[in-house]
């Protein structure tokens, strides 16, 4: 594991709220006006600002296109936990209930 993806798991557990094992972790920092947790990363040009929940998936499940969709199985916009988030295929994106 890289030194960035240990970093951005350590952001991410500072700035979300965690229930009991498997509940989900709620994001309680920056949100955007459609609702999904933002998170500002500092990059090598600057910052980029990201969703949350994606960022959580790179730090924890693994690399990301730039055009992959995360999603939240549990359907909680807020939620960062990486076991409820999944890649999920472009073309179905907008389905999930
Ligand atoms: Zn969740």
């Amino acid at each position: 594991m890289n030194p960035l993806q240990l970093k951005l798991q350590r952001k991410i557990s500072e700035s979300s709220v965690r229930g009991q094992t498997g509940s989900c972790w709620i994001w309680n920092r920056q949100i955007s006006n459609s609702g999904y947790g933002r998170m500002a990363v500092p990059t090598r040009d600057g910052t980029l600002t990201e969703s949350a929940h994606r960022i959580s998936y790179l730090a924890f499940v693994g690399p990301l296109k730039q055009d992959d969709v995360v999603q939240q199985t549990c359907g909680n916009r807020l939620c960062v936990n990486p076991d409820h988030l999944i890649l999920a295929d472009a073309s179905q994106h907008g389905d999930a209930a």
